[in-house]
């Protein structure tokens, strides 16, 4: 009997330490409520395994359990539906687990049979479980955390499935089952428990630090204003380029400043959003690496297919209007085009770009130039593409 309690308490103890570490890494990121649902999914286990320790009255552990154990599953299923990116249960899944919880309390406190008392909760339970499973299967491309939790929940779902026949109560006196007396089977189940608890609170808490950091990384590559990549994706790309060959356009809105000194700087962040609009649909790869200045990447592509693509562009950013600006007022933007490939680094491309740029600038703007041919008149470039 003392090694029982033994195990009964060191299962308790791992998994409040566990529910308290989810609670801990809540705090420090704050925004991943999963975690949350999951230490509730722990705190609720950790109580049952306390109510269900041989001293306990049997009518307590019923009771006690029929509210325990599909709280812990409804909230670990919420914990696996927010890291999984999926709404919370509806209401009327919650209304239905809460319906089968009062059923079974009402059951209990009438003194039915054993086995016809435990059954609604269990199908509460089971319930949970099977949402918990149903989410983790519709995740598209698994990782290999994702794999690892189906695979831990596929356990918790056997060990529900053990524990069935023999929940809550097992009078000492019972018959052996599974070929095991009942402390055999309460060790062994226990054992279980502590390994697939652990297992699936670091394989949770592994998918919402990879996701959060897949957030945080994609945020600080994003440029707010535009939704374009930022500077810091595009130094990024550019260190990818080594060794490879492609093209980089640099794009500048003309006389900007006129814009802003005009109608002022709200209007004109809305041209640079618009004109940002027009790259995005453009060209995936499209940078602001400054106040009204972008930059393209185009892996693989040669200077002439760059430089059809930029007269495009640059005829499909004569249409961005705004309704404060007077629509005499032409909004225009000039471009330097240059190559880069094994030979020529792509820092020096970015350098030959921007002073085909400046050629553009200084011959009137609104045009594109390359590197190192040089300028191409608006209409040359535009029959170019
Ligand atoms: P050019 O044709 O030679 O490029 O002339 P420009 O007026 O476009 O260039 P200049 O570099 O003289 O001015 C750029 C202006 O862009 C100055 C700065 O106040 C403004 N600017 C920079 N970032 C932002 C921004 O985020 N929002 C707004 N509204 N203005 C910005
Ligand atoms: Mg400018
Ligand atoms: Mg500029």
């Amino acid at each position: 009997m003392g090694e029982t309690i033994g195990i009964f308490s060191a299962v308790t103890g791992l998994v409040v330490a566990l529910a308290g570490v989810c609670v801990l890494i809540y705090a420090g990121m704050r925004n991943q409520s999963s975690l949350l649902w999951l230490s509730g999914a722990l705190a609720a286990a950790a109580l049952e395994i306390v109510v269900l320790r041989p001293s306990v009255e049997p009518v307590l552990q019923t009771t006690s359990v029929s509210i325990l154990l599909p709280l812990a599953y409804f909230c670990g299923s919420q914990a696996i539906r927010i890291a999984t990116g999926r709404r919370q249960s509806s209401g009327s899944f919650v209304a239905i687990i809460a319906l089968l919880i009062c059923i079974s309390l009402v059951v209990v406190g009438s003194g039915i049979e054993n086995v016809y008392q435990t059954l609604p909760y269990k199908i509460a339970a089971a319930m949970a479980i099977g949402d918990i499973l149903w989410c983790l299967v519709r995740i598209r491309n698994k990782s290999v955390i994702d794999y690892g939790l189906l695979v831990a929940a596929a356990g918790l779902a056997t060990i529900f499935a053990l524990r069935l026949p023999i929940y809550p109560t097992m009078a000492s006196d019972a018959p052996s089952l599974y070929g095991l007396n009942r402390p055999e089977i309460e060790r062994l189940l226990l054992a279980m428990v502590a390994l697939v608890s652990p297992a699936i609170v670091l394989l949770l808490v592994a998918k919402v630090l990879t996701g959060a950091m897949a957030s945080y990384r994609e945020k600080s590559e994003r440029d707010e204003l535009t939704d374009l990549l930022n500077r810091r994706a595009f130094e990024r790309m550019a260190t990818e380029m080594e060794d490879r060959s492609g093209v980089v356009i640099l794009c500048d809105i003309d006389h900007f400043k006129r814009i802003n000194d005009r109608y002022g700087h709200r209007v004109g962040d809305d041209v640079i959003r618009a004109f940002g609009q027009q790259l995005r649909e453009s060209c995936e790869t499209a940078a602001r690496i400054g106040g009204e200045e972008f930059a393209i990447l185009v892996p693989d592509g040669s200077l002439a297919e760059a430089v059809a693509m930029t007269t495009v562009l640059r005829a499909r950013l004569e249409d961005v209007r705004h309704q404060e600006i007077d629509p005499e007022h032409r909004l225009t933007a000039s471009f330097g085009v240059a190559a880069f490939s094994p030979e020529q680094p792509f820092h020096d491309a970015v350098e030959a770009a921007d002073k085909a740029l400046y050629l553009a600038k200084n011959a009137g703007r609104d045009r594109v130039a390359t590197h190192p041919e040089g300028l191409l008149a608006p209409r040359e470039a535009w029959r170019a593409a």
